[in-house]
């Protein structure tokens, strides 16, 4: 956690500063706006911070047109962490109940039925059927947009770990890891769902836990420790857990082009980019195709930190570009390995590409 003069330093800096990673902000591609860009964002902090100007109502909505995807920083010579500023910044925007109203609908949804989705809490394990799931040894931590949204990657990972011997199971009551909570602001709210996991988590007979979306993988590798809650057993994302066991994973004969979407929680926030494009290769037998912007410069899929549920269209703009740079490879396949970033690029990709999270792109590849 910075402290208020840290952040004034860095703002100052950054406000001062020739813009030089402005046209790596997906939000300034989608509105093409000074404003929403690293350096407008540090601006208002800033002057908020020095008591120069109040922040207004359009201020607001600046700071949380915000990714939290960190690309700004891939590109910032003095280090200056937007996205981090950023976060603790709306966190002070909600002790003084400054955020946007829509904010209070993905609240109330996660403290009634522990999803961002307004789903029944009853429904959560509904994707598993009548597999019981209560004996294996590898704990999947399945989270909320594949247990509601993209249960096909729900399934079809059970699928993909048991045929590499890897026999699952579920929590009897997973809630929602905290990730939309704490990436808005929202940490105190975070912290009673983080209690309630890791405290049945830590007493399973288990011998680790696998998660296939980042967005859980950051939370319950770098948010809960941060907050003194640490998980007993190794968390690891399905790529890390995969790669150990590479050897037992099917080959395709078939020859298809495939590009690869490096989540930002995963890639810049966790630094896994290697693992994925590894087992691509292993399976398919061909190099990813890149993308002009891969790995610590790849752009995000519109859909983090909230930006999707406040500014849907800005979202889908950015979707829609990462998607035209998927085409530009000439890939059959888009692969991701988020759930969150599969259901945001699919939503735009019509039939110009088929868009696949890893488990999915597997169990293809086995059929
Ligand atoms: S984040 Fe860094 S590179 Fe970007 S405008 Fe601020 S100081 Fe400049
Ligand atoms: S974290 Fe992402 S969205 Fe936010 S200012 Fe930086 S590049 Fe833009």
């Amino acid at each position: 956690m910075m402290d208020t003069n840290e952040i004034i330093e860095q703002t100052r800096m950054c406000a001062a500063c020739p813009k030089l990673c402005r046209h790596v902000c997906p939000t300034f591609l989608a509105w093409r706006s000074d404003s929403p860009t690293p350096h407008g964002r540090a601006l208002l902090i800033y002057q908020q911070l020095k008591g120069i100007r109040e922040i207004d109502e359009r201020g607001v909505e600046v700071i949380y047109q915000c990714l939290e995807c960190s690309n700004c920083l891939t590109y910032c010579l003095p280090e200056i962490d937007i996205a981090t500023i950023v976060e603790q910044f709306r966190k002070s925007l909600v002790s003084e109940k400054r955020f946007p109203e829509r904010l209070n609908f993905l609240r109330r949804s996660i403290e009634k039925d522990y999803n961002p989705f307004d789903e029944p809490h009853s429904k959560r394990r509904e994707w598993v059927g009548r597999t019981p799931l209560s004996n294996g040894r590898v704990l999947y931590f399945v989270g909320c947009t594949a247990s509601y949204r993209e249960k096909t990657i729900a399934r079809d990972t059970v699928s993909v770990l048991s045929d590499l011997g890897l026999n699952v199971r579920l929590m009897s009551d997973e809630r929602c890891c905290g990730s939309p909570l704490f990436r808005t602001g929202f940490a105190d709210d975070a912290l009673r769902l983080a209690k309630s996991n890791v405290k049945e988590i830590n007493n399973m007979d288990i011998d680790e836990i696998v998660v296939t979306c980042p967005g859980c993988y950051r939370v319950l590798t770098q948010d809960y420790p941060d907050h003194g809650l640490v998980i007993e057993k190794p968390v690891k994302h399905i790529t890390q857990l995969l790669m150990e066991h590479k050897e037992g994973l099917p080959k395709s004969s078939s020859r298809i082009t495939i590009t690869y979407h490096d989540p930002c929680h995963l890639g810049r926030h966790s630094g896994i980019y290697e693992e994925p494009r590894e087992i691509i290769r292993y399976v398919s037998g061909n190099d990813v195709a890149e993308m002009l912007r891969n790995r610590e410069n790849a752009m995000c899929c519109g859909n983090g930190a909230g930006l999707r549920t406040l500014f849907k269209e800005g979202a889908r703009a950015i979707a829609n570009e990462r998607i035209k740079q998927a085409v530009q490879t000439g890939a059959q396949y888009l692969v991701t390995s988020c759930p969150f970033c599969k259901n945001m690029l699919d939503s735009q990709a019509d039939d110009k590409i088929m868009v696949l999270d890893l488990p999915e792109f597997l169990r293809r590849i086995m059929k």
